[in-house]
């Protein structure tokens, strides 16, 4: 990518620093606001699978122009003459200023370069498989110029753009926030295939299996601040307009000093309200709250209705909930007034918190803020 005063290096493409790989066009897209700035990225052919180079900029519009050629035979955009290799064809016309093409008479004025979330795949080691997503497997792996464990989720390279589009999205999100009770993002690796989203390992795993194993050695005390942990999370992600969707023991992980660090952002939306009209098939029945079953219409209000299954879980070392009930059944219960019982482990307080969460009527539940104060209430008096 040519820039002023710099000489040009003769790298391979994939390694000049405004070309952004498979990251899809979306996403680029976002990086392209003044007329003049381009990157180069990498697309496949939906009809015959190949892969082909783009260049993308921003001219009155965001345009995406294919760069014709091969190895073999050079390149160009347009017209007679090839250029040996891509990095010399859009050095010829930024220097010399011509359009990209006649008709659309964009001119290049401004690589725009990889920001620092934007990894290099080489620069990711894969260690051991730790779970199974659902578009690719999860790993923990090592971010090697930071010598940091890493957590990897992967996505499978057999996946169409708008299949990985989605995967990118719970990078998207992840992206903006930064909190102690959420898992920290720290890049995506879109260079090419597998495309992955690197995030900060969390030792403890996930805490549905913590709770299985070591739930029932936990004080009330240690089991109320996990509910503090994740009041504290969410509530930070409802100021900020996310609705999470998903929120349930086997989507938070345990951290250092069993701090609970909430993830799988997979389903997660950024807006006020979202309705869903697709199909209900991967919905978290149990976890979900009725207006959302019935109507998909989903709020941070539904994120509360799922928290108070999470806190059912937390009392409960893991138990599922509605156990001996399927899907269906535990719906129609919920819809005659049936709720959760409460355990013996499960301190009158916690439960009347859970009560309040699984209000038929959204409006009656507490938010997030109003939990998390009232926990921390809660736990000066344990
Ligand atoms: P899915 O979309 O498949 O539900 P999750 O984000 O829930 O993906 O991850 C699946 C599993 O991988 C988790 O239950 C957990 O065991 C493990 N895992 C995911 N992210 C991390 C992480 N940041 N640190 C440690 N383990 C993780
Ligand atoms: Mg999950």
């Amino acid at each position: 990518c040519p820039q002023d005063e710099l000489p040009i290096p003769q790298l391979r493409i994939e390694e000049e620093e405004c070309f952004h790989g498979v990251l899809p066009r979306e996403e680029v897209q976002r990086l392209l606001t003044e007329d003049g700035d381009y990157l180069v990225r990498e697309s496949k052919n939906r009809k015959t699978n190949e892969t082909r180079y783009v260049l993308s900029m921003y001219w009155q519009g965001h345009k995406h122009f294919i760069i014709h050629g091969a190895e073999e035979t050079g390149w160009r955009f347009e017209g007679a003459s090839f250029l040996p290799t891509i990095q010399e064809l859009i050095e010829q016309r930024y220097m010399s200023g011509e359009p990209v093409t006649n008709k659309s008479q964009a001119i290049l004025k401004k690589a725009i370069v990889r920001e620092d979330w934007e990894l290099l795949n080489d620069h990711i080691h894969l260690e051991m498989q730790i779970g199974n997503g659902n578009f690719g497997e999860v790993y923990k792996g090592m971010y090697a110029p930071k010598n940091m464990v890493v957590a990897v989720k992967t996505c499978r390279d057999t996946l169409s753009e708008d299949q990985r589009k989605k995967f990118l999205q719970e990078g998207r999100i992840l992206k903006q926030y930064n909190h102690p009770n959420i898992v920290s993002f720290i890049g995506i690796a879109a260079q090419r295939q597998p495309v992955m989203i690197v995030m900060e390992f969390v030792p403890g795993g996930a805490l549905l299996s913590f709770l299985r194993k070591q739930g029932k050695q936990q004080s009330k005390r240690q089991l109320t601040q996990m509910c503090v942990d994740t009041a504290n999370g969410m509530a930070y992600l409802e100021g900020r307009g996310c609705i999470h969707r998903d929120l349930a023991a086997r989507n938070c992980l345990v951290g250092d000093n069993n701090v609970i660090k909430i993830s799988d952002f997979g389903m997660s939306r950024e807006e006020e309200e979202y309705t869903v009209s697709e199909g209900m098939k991967q919905i978290p029945i149990k976890w979900t709250a009725p207006e959302a079953l019935n109507f998909g219409k989903y709020t941070s209000l539904c994120d509360v209705w799922s928290y108070g299954i999470l806190m059912w879980e937390i009392f409960s070392a893991g138990q599922q909930p509605y156990s001996g009930m399927t899907n269906a059944q535990a719906r129609e219960k919920i819809e005659d007034g049936y709720r959760l019982p409460q355990n013996s482990q499960t301190p009158e307080s916690m439960y009347k918190l859970m009560l309040g969460c699984w209000e038929y009527n959204p409006k009656k539940r507490p938010h997030f803020k109003d939990v998390y104060d009232g926990l921390k209430d809660a736990l000066k008096r344990l």
